[in-house]
């Protein structure tokens, strides 16, 4: 049987940093994968162009049923880091708002260059195999249709479960409750909201209007643009509060972040008190939208004859429209997975299982999922890392 010092089993974004770092310290390593190529999802990601990581990167940009977590692992190896890595490596990238990098040519020089320490320190990767199971005696054995291999230590780094017609599979979670580690339940993070009856056929109206807004859930907000689709609301403010989001809650929008619509509709009266309150409204939001909120009766009114009830009529609809989604796009589209392997199963500065010596849980797999904007690549990087440090003892 093929023994080496560690097995890897998924060939993404954390599983190839782990396997390169414990490389570079002198382990023996292999990374299994059923795909047919490694990090599908690092080439698909940011459009091509792989938003990498986000230099604004503190620990409250990720979700996790204990906060604190991820806190050594991002210290240890830092958005800093990973720049300093890319710089290196003579990869150009640019800004984009908030903070996010991206590469200027494409997500596959993020892919080379993390191949370049697996390469260069022998670690051996088997694709396209299936793992057939996973159990520890003395060592860890690991079954799979290319073979059985043996390891001292076995890194799970399987991912989330979104899109699952690119492989995503719940593999890890499987490992680590046959080895009796909780699970923080998994839904689908960063991804759509769709509805249905009325309210879709009214949204339906406005797809491709795309505005800035602050969309909020269980006093958490985002300030970003949202998008109308064909299906419901899309865009990274409704990406963003959809990791929050639970079924039955109701979102709040605030369609005029920052406006002081009090102040507006007095100066606006000042000057025109004969317009008609849709026309001034059309020169804040567009038209299609303000036709869709109010009743006809309202947006007639002139704004000389509005009255204190209305006015905060439209106050409450343009900064606290509530909508209820049906539910999510879930996994087919959703970017990220919300929950995972719990935290307190593992030391946070090694990834290591508490329970199981030897066991490792990293990336996405686990209960620490990223905003939108290169942070969960970077918990891929920092997870990675750690364990593969801590595997090589090389703390
Ligand atoms: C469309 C899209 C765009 C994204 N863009 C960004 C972005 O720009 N910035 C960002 O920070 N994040 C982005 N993300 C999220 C990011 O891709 C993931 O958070 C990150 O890849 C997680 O890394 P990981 O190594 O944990 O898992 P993955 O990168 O998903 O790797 C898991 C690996 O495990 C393998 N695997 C799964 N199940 C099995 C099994 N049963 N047997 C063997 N192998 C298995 C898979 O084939 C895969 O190679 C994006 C996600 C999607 C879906």
């Amino acid at each position: 049987m093929f023994h080496v010092d560690v097995i890897v089993i998924g060939a993404g974004a954390a599983g190839l940093m782990c396997a390169g770092t414990a490389a570079a310290y002198g382990k023996s390593v292999l990374v299994l994968d059923h795909a047919e190529k490694a990090g599908k999802k690092i080439l698909i990601s940011g459009g091509g162009r792989c938003n990498f990581t986000n230099r604004l990167t503190t620990p409250a940009n990720f979700i996790s049923t204990n906060p604190h977590f991820c806190k050594s692992a991002l210290a240890r190896f830092s958005a800093f880091d990973f720049i300093e890595w890319v710089e290196k490596s003579g990869i150009s990238y640019h800004e984009r708002e908030h903070g996010q990098l991206f590469c200027d040519q494409s997500a596959s020089q993020i892919l080379d260059m993390l191949l370049a320490p697996c390469s260069d320190f022998g670690v051996e990767i088997a694709l396209h195999t299936e793992i057939q199971s996973v159990e520890k005696f003395e060592h860890f054995l690991v079954k799979t249709s290319k073979g059985d291999f043996s390891a001292e230590s076995l890194v799970v780094a399987t991912g989330g479960l979104s899109i699952p017609k690119m492989g995503a599979t719940p593999f890890g979670l499987k490992v680590a409750k046959s080895f009796g580690l909780n699970i923080i339940e998994a839904v689908p993070g960063l991804v759509p909201f769709t509805f249905t009856g009325n309210q879709k056929e009214s949204l339906k109206e406005l797809a491709g209007i795309s505005l800035n807004v602050t969309a909020g859930n269980r006093g958490t907000a985002f300030t970003e643009a949202m998008l109308f689709t064909h299906r419901g609301l899309s865009g990274p403010a409704i990406l963003q509060i959809s990791s929050y989001w639970s079924p039955g809650e109701s979102l709040s929008i605030n369609l005029l972040p920052g406006c002081d619509i009090h102040q507006v509709l007095a100066e606006k009266c000042h000057q025109r008190p004969q317009a008609q309150l849709a026309t001034v409204l059309s020169e804040l939001l567009p038209k299609r939208l303000v036709q869709m909120l109010f009743e006809p009766e309202l947006r007639e009114v002139l704004l000389k004859q509005l009255n204190h009830r209305q006015i905060e009529q439209v106050v409450e609809t343009l900064q606290n429209w509530q909508l209820k989604p049906n539910g999510t796009e879930g996994y087919r589209t959703a970017e990220v997975t919300v929950g995972g392997v719990d935290t307190d199963e593992l030391s946070s500065k090694t990834m290591q299982s508490r329970k199981v010596p030897g066991l490792y849980f990293i990336g996405e797999v686990v209960d620490v999922t990223g905003h939108l904007g290169g942070f969960n690549f970077q918990w891929a990087w920092s997870s990675g890392y750690a364990a593969g440090m801590a595997i090589a003892g090389a703390e």
